[in-house]
């Protein structure tokens, strides 16, 4: 059975572990980087960004996890695990923050605002209705959410919502000096896949709709059937 890691140095780690358990699939808190030699797909869950990465770069995880991004294996980053698999984060405030990356795209880190801006609402995904039938809406669960402002041309984009109009209008800094810039698109993106890489801008560990972890967990069979029909391919040449 698939061992589903779960990066547990800060967040809503205990949500996701709860949330696998509940569809039967077994969930290993990550801490260290030679855990991650023994699990077949990670999540990075939401929480703090910058004190994520101070925690990361604390138990030297970074190199480990570039390493199992670029590997290939399903990782799904939810909220500030979107953050850190961005290739670029904005309205980061002080002197930069670590990132993993691997996701071809530019995330503003505060998008929607405060903790205060906080929201819920209905969201439109097509490709999980595509995998498991029934209705294409979700409940998304937006807490001091970030928001993706550009997708490279190979991500998938799964789901974007309107711009709420109490958004604080964004300023965005690009760590060497001040550079400003308004989003003045009416609709944002919240959810993306780019091989691997599942990322979403809001929290599916904090409702009780498991579509999301079982699409996660079909990536996993995806990249199964993908290495066993390479090596067949090979073993037949
Ligand atoms: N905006 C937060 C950050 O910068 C992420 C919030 C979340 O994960 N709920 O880390």
């Amino acid at each position: 059975m698939a061992v589903v890691g779960v990066l547990a140095l800060q967040g809503s780690y205990n949500e996701h572990m709860a949330a696998l358990r509940r569809i039967g699939v077994r969930g290993v808190e990550v801490r260290k980087p030679e855990q991650l030699l023994g699990v077949d797909s990670l999540i990075i869950p939401g929480g703090e960004s910058t004190t994520m990465a101070k925690l990361a770069n604390y138990h030297n995880m970074f190199p480990a996890l570039r390493e199992f991004v670029g590997g290939g294996k399903p990782v799904w980053g939810t909220c500030a695990g979107l953050i850190f698999l961005a290739n670029k984060a904005v309205g980061i405030k002080t002197g930069g923050q670590e990132l993993v990356g691997g996701l071809d795209c530019t995330v503003h880190r505060n998008f929607f605002g405060s903790q205060l801006q906080s929201f819920e609402t209905e969201l439109s995904v097509p490709k999980l209705a595509e995998k498991e039938g029934g209705n294409d809406t979700c409940r998304g669960v937006f807490i001091r959410a970030p928001a993706i402002l550009e997708v490279g041309s190979d991500v998938e984009v799964l789901a974007d919502c309107p711009v709420p109009a109490n958004r604080p209008s964004i300023t965005i800094s690009s760590g060497d000096g001040a550079e400003e810039e308004v989003y003045s698109k009416d609709r944002v993106i919240v959810a993306v896949r780019q091989g691997n890489i599942l990322a979403t801008a809001f929290h599916p560990e904090l409702t009780s709709d498991s579509r999301w972890h079982r699409y996660f967990l079909g990536m996993d069979k995806e990249s199964h059937a993908k290495a066993f029909s390479a090596l067949s391919l090979s073993s037949s040449s």
